[in-house]
């Protein structure tokens, strides 16, 4: 039988899977797939339920991988929602819910297209695999991670790996992800001497010397882009003393900085840059100043080549769009793949992530299906 992919999301859509929640979308998908021929696995780890599919031998050396999530952020108020956001509501050619565009719409036309692919063929040496996440919006601590990890230890490895996150800021076909930039939160805090704001040679006033180290940081570039990536970026985006006081200098300030850096970086170069201007501030100043550092995702990229130019090659025979091949936005799971295969992103537009009323368009999700389909047929021709 073949899977109406817009059912299928709207079906997806009415379990509430909100992080770490089933919700019942896995189940969904686990009796779908089993009954178009799939083998599947519950992998849960740590409270999160993950599940393993896969049609084709164990090992086959030509393997497709597709990754996607089911659970969603939370809806907010239900009460600003045009529709129930877990309804699944189709109006005006748009299909509501909270995870209609991030990401069961993806989900639903990778299974919708898969089971078309397999439908009266033999596996060969091929093999399809979904690695699909409860645990994408969360910590994603045993979400794709546990995936990957139970895959490496049953000897289940992806050839390629094609992420269903949008992709796409207005149209579909628009853009596709061949990379992410990293990530890195650092905490600076400086210390000084408190004292009266009357007499302030007798205190050490931290606040110029962060001052001085924010302008510094902010002001000089990390660098001008490389091939694949736009500049990298620093933003502070807290300076505090907590300070109530108008006649007392702080002994204390801290503020908190997010870098977006590019493939000419690494989370230790940029934690050393930031350590170094800490250091020299405190030599100047003759304050304290300390650093902690928390990197979310290095930087990656699967550079062109034959697998992105097969993903835009089938975008543009479903949608007469070039797609740009982007290493923009934010991170997401294919951080965690790109160790393992040639990872790319696809899928629909974004608008609406996470927002009230998100939504996808229904001839989209059919589109999007249509594609999948083009891929896999491509792949496996
Ligand atoms: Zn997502």
């Amino acid at each position: 039988m073949p899977i109406d992919p817009v059912a299928l999301t709207a079906d997806l859509v009415r379990c509430p899977s909100v992080t770490p929640a089933e919700g019942g979308a896995l189940v969904l998908l686990d009796s779908v797939l089993t009954d178009a021929g799939f083998t599947c696995t519950r992998v849960d780890r740590g409270g999160v339920a993950n599940l393993f599919a896969r049609w084709g031998a164990k090992g086959a050396p030509r393997s497709f991988g597709f990754n996607g999530h089911t659970d969603v952020v939370p809806p907010g108020d239900p009460a600003l929602w045009r529709t129930d956001p877990f309804g699944g509501t189709i109006r005006d050619g748009r299909l509501y819910g909270r995870g209609a565009a991030d990401m069961k719409s993806g989900v639903a036309a990778f299974v919708a297209a898969a089971v078309a692919h397999v439908q009266g063929r033999a596996p060969g040496d091929g093999a399809i695999l979904l690695a699909i996440t409860g645990d994408e919006e969360g910590e994603a601590e045993h979400g794709t991670r546990a995936l990957l990890d139970w895959m490496a230890r049953e000897g289940e490895a992806m050839s390629v790996c094609l992420v269903g996150e949008p992709t796409c800021p207005d149209t579909l076909g628009q853009m596709m992800k061949i990379g992410r930039r990293g990530s890195l939160n650092g905490w600076f805090t400086i210390r000084g001497r408190q004292g009266h704001s009357a007499y302030p040679e007798r205190a050490l006033n931290p606040l110029p010397a962060m001052a001085r180290l924010v302008d510094r940081l902010s002001s000089a570039p990390l660098d001008q882009g490389s091939a694949h990536f736009d500049a990298s970026t620093l933003a502070f985006v807290t300076v505090d003393t907590g300070n109530p006081a108008t006649n007392v200098i702080p002994s204390e300030v801290r503020a908190t900085v997010n870098v977006r850096f590019n493939d000419l970086h690494s989370g230790a170069s940029i934690t050393a840059r930031l350590r170094a201007e800490a250091d020299r501030i405190a030599q100047e100043f003759g304050v304290e100043a300390d650093l902690r550092v928390k990197v979310s995702g290095e930087s990656f990229i699967t550079p062109p080549g034959d697998f992105s130019a097969l993903v835009a090659q089938a975008v543009r025979d479903e949608t007469g769009i070039d797609p740009v091949l982007s290493t923009s936005g934010g991170t997401s799971d294919a951080r965690f793949i790109r160790a393992h295969c040639p990872v790319v992103e696809f899928g629909l537009s974004g608008q609406t992530m996470h927002q009230i009323d998100e939504y996808a368009k229904v001839d989209e999700i059919a589109a999007l299906a249509r594609i999948y389909r083009r891929i896999l047929d491509a792949w496996f021709a």
